[in-house]
């Protein structure tokens, strides 16, 4: 996610020698800036990161370490400005959050991610309020989203008045109690008279506890821009950059706190709805220093692995009972982490290795599709006992030609899917595998 900006640390510090070396000092600092400008971030950002790190590396003495602390630091106090980070509840439920941005800047989907987020990730009722009344499809699309990944919604049909759905919903998240309360609100092609004032009149009814500013990281320094003048109008609480997973560049994310002094929040990585990333400064340097974001890693997967689940999974794995709907019911789960590649690169070293591979995406994984297909042709028994397939050649013709595969196909399919089984009946409740057994798999 942030290849381009580490990639320009990493030939910045390997400009810099162990010694005493002034030259080489600047040598580093030159390449950081010509890195940091080439990927987009604002140059009054990059001045000031370059101050900071020339300072603090002349201080405690130049070379490699003591300049990758420097950065370190300087890279979090950038990142940093004075507000919330993550999402923050209200003392006294509902928490009422604003979701603010232009037209097409993905203010409705990231409403959803966050809904979704907020209910999957930490177990809060939230309710989405539809008061886009501008963009013609806006309610519709949030209707929709709602309804494919089980998202409560507030909405009103005949409302002409957007406060006046705002303050609708906010009294029915109060009446039905509510934690968390999103208003998706009116954007605009760019800012105008009138958007402000809707929003500036909303504010003052339904007195939220969040503004965020929803940008697209697409529109560069726009973006920054777009940002301080809604702050200026609407003293907004956060930012939400989105669609960062198209933006090669990637130096909006490290400018925007600095130049509009409100903390970025939250980053969409892709069109899917998982696609969203807390933003924490410590976590996001340490990603670009490539050292990975285990915390981050651990607060996702713990949120969506339901333990009772994986003791009752373990429990069939031990006696060799892994089944075709044991194989769908893992598959959702993992597609509620989000993007595989997001997850992998919050890995410790991953992140290079990382370029090379690819997204891994599990939707449209070839392999996967096959079995989908495979699982759709089946009847509920063969579903539960994959060894009935393999008893009856009638039954694998018979999927094969329901899922468009060949017999082969199917065959081989079933058979990985049986020793899989195998091998974790074997491994199933020991921490160590034998070596000699895993090498055979
Ligand atoms: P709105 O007018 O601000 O409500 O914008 P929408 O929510 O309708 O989003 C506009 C488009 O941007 C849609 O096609 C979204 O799927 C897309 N989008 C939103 N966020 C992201 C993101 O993080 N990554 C990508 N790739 N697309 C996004």
């Amino acid at each position: 996610m942030f290849d381009r900006i580490s990639d320009g640390f990493r030939s910045a510090i390997n400009k810099i020698r162990m010694k005493d070396d002034e030259k080489s000092l600047k040598k580093a600092l030159d390449e950081l800036k010509k890195n940091l400008l080439k990927a987009d971030v604002h140059f009054k950002t990059v001045k000031e990161l370059l101050r900071k790190v020339e300072i603090e590396t002349k201080k405690a003495g130049i070379g490699r370490a003591n300049f990758l602390k420097a950065l370190e630091e300087a890279l979090k106090e950038i990142l940093t400005a004075p507000g919330n980070y993550g999402f923050v509840y209200a003392s006294k439920p509902p928490t009422v959050v604003m979701m603010t941005g232009l037209q097409g800047s993905g203010k409705t989907t990231t409403t959803a991610k966050l809904a979704y987020y907020l209910k999957n990730f930490k177990k809060k009722k939230v309710l989405m309020v539809a008061a886009d009344l501008q963009r013609l499809a806006a309610v519709e699309q949030l209707r929709q989203l709602a309804e494919q990944n089980e998202l409560d919604i507030f909405y009103d049909e005949n409302a002409k008045n957007a406060v006046e759905v705002a303050k609708k919903g906010v009294e029915e998240a109060k009446n039905k109690f509510y934690d968390v309360v999103l208003i998706d609100t009116a954007g605009r092609l760019a800012i105008d008279e009138a958007l402000m004032n809707e929003l500036i009149e909303m504010k003052k009814e339904v007195d939220p506890n969040e503004i965020f500013y929803v940008a697209d990281s697409l529109t560069g320094k726009d973006a920054i821009n777009t940002a301080k003048a809604f702050d200026e109008k609407l003293d907004i609480t956060g930012v939400i950059l989105t669609k960062y997973d198209g933006d090669s560049k990637g130096g909006v994310a490290l400018s925007i706190a600095h130049q509009v002094g409100k903390p970025l929040r939250f980053i969409g990585t892709g069109e899917k709805i998982a696609d969203l990333e807390v933003f924490v400064p410590d976590r996001i340097v340490s990603r670009i220093m490539g050292a990975g974001d285990i915390e981050g890693l651990v607060e996702k997967t713990a949120a969506v692995i339901d333990e009772k689940e994986a003791k009752k999974l373990t429990k069939k794995l031990k006696k060799g009972q892994f089944n075709y709907n044991d194989f769908l019911a893992q598959l959702e789960q993992m597609k509620k982490l989000g993007s595989m590649k997001n997850l992998l690169g919050m890995i410790p070293g991953m992140g290079k290795m990382l370029k090379q591979l690819g997204d891994i995406d599990l939707e449209n994984s070839q392999e996967i599709k096959k079995i989908k297909a495979m699982i759709n042709s089946m009847t509920k028994k063969e579903r539960e006992n994959p060894y009935l397939i393999k008893e009856s050649a009638s039954r694998r013709r018979r999927i094969a030609q329901g899922a468009g595969l060949s017999v082969q196909e199917v065959n081989r399919i079933n058979k990985q899917f049986q020793n899989a089984a195998k091998m974790a009946k074997k491994f199933a409740g020991k921490k160590i595998p034998n070596m000699d057994e895993l090498m055979k798999m």
